[in-house]
């Protein structure tokens, strides 16, 4: 019998995938044959890779390699257990302590991934009576944590201050607790959150402001410490989550705040308290990359400098990059509109045959309609990198009738 054989209890499994095939937006993981950098090989085939999360090009600094390696050979593989019953080991400690001081905040917990921080955090700090105000388009790791609390939630339209606002009077009779959340960068459009609005308003109505700096963490603020120290908004936002495995350049994700806000987070966060915690290899290396961003804040400003050379030379080309019918881009995050779903994935496997790798992303991770490909620049990119993608990407666009 072979292990594979189709089973009749998973057929209606079967059609849904036979549906995407055949409106275009199945697809099939691309594989990595080296390591995550600017230029390197999927299946291979070598690309210019605008695909990643590798903000800084931390996946392969050699400080961060040198202290997983000597973590590794000290300490072994594993934690071997969730952090309450005998996982928690000093290096965890000591990371937590390092995030706390660079965040300056009281306290820091460390996660297995940010989606871990948003959704243990959201399900543990609310209940039945409660309600969370969230963006119409957080991240799903937001939405799911809200479910699985089981409060009321309030979509607010995206960004839309006064939206949350009327939300926030409306439930002024109500006694539950009321949560106002935002991603401090979005990820699919690129735009900032409106932070230094709604940390004010949340504080005006009592509720408690909560901010996702996923794709803000080692990109936004004085050596990437964030959204809310982009908008000097210290002390005004209860709870800050981010995450280790973007920038960073490994794996995990973090929230900060009040010691009692991560006491109760020990006590009560279900990834925490059911979930083996992050090998000491991860630790060590995110440890390390705190220290690169203290002390190599060039790789910043080379992101920027990136980021702002590559969005003109697509604007030059008259490609969609945002602002039209949906958010304009604020950060190194930069969509290229197509428009309909099938059309994005064409141009995203058109370029990648071309030697660019930028994805395709269709409905229902974007609205029907606004499919795009979305690319990101990092700090290792060289301008010739850059130019060559800009090159490839205008003469494809055109070929396929998405430039005129
Ligand atoms: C990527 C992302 C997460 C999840 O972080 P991981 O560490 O990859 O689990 C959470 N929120 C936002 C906005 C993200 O973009």
């Amino acid at each position: 019998m072979t292990q594979t054989a189709f089973r009749p209890q998973l057929a209606h499994l079967t059609a849904a995938m036979e549906e995407l095939r055949a409106k275009g937006t199945h697809f099939k993981l691309r594989v990595l044959d080296d390591q995550q950098a600017a230029v390197c090989q999927y299946d291979g085939h070598e690309v210019i890779n605008l695909a990643s999360n590798n903000y800084l090009g931390l996946t392969n600094h050699p400080k961060l390699i040198e202290a997983a390696i000597a973590a590794t050979s000290v300490f072994g593989v594993g934690s071997g257990a969730v952090r309450t019953i005998a996982g928690t080991m000093r290096i965890h400690m000591e990371l937590e302590e390092k995030i706390a001081r660079f965040k300056n905040v009281e306290a820091c917990v460390v996660f297995q991934s940010g989606f871990a921080a948003n959704a243990g955090t959201v399900s543990a700090i609310l209940g039945k009576e409660d309600f969370i105000l969230s963006d119409e388009l957080n991240h799903a790791s937001i939405i799911d944590g809200a479910r699985l609390s089981r409060a009321t939630i309030k979509v607010f339209r995206h960004k839309d201050v006064g939206h949350c606002e009327q939300l926030l009077q409306e439930l002024d009779s109500t006694s539950g607790h009321k949560l106002v959340i935002t991603d401090g960068v979005f990820s699919m459009d690129g735009d900032i959150g409106p932070v230094d609005k709604l940390a004010p308003l949340a504080e005006r109505y009592g509720a408690i402001m909560m901010v996702d700096d996923a794709h803000a963490s080692g990109v936004l603020g004085r050596n990437g410490r964030g959204s809310v120290d982009h908008f000097g908004m210290h002390g005004k936002v209860d709870v800050q989550v981010g995450t280790l495995s973007k920038a960073i350049g490994a794996l995990g994700g973090y929230v900060c705040g009040s010691k009692d806000l991560i006491d109760y987070l020990y006590h009560r966060a279900r990834p925490f308290l059911f979930s083996t915690s992050a090998p000491p290899s991860v630790a060590a290396s995110c440890i390390e990359a705190f220290n690169i961003l203290e002390q190599e804040p060039e790789r910043i400003e080379r992101l920027w400098s990136n980021t702002r050379y590559f969005q003109e030379g697509l604007r030059r080309a008259a490609f969609n990059i945002g602002g039209i019918n949906t958010p304009a881009t604020e950060t190194p995050i930069t969509p290229i509109i197509v428009g309909e779903g099938r059309a994005a994935m064409d141009f995203s496997r058109a370029l990648f045959d071309e030697g660019v790798m930028a994805t395709g992303i269709a409905f229902p991770t974007v609205p029907e309609g606004k499919a795009r490909i979305r690319a990101i620049v990092t700090s290792e990119h060289t301008r010739p990198m850059l130019d060559r993608a800009l090159e490839t990407m205008e003469r494809v666009a055109k070929r396929m009738g998405i430039l005129g």
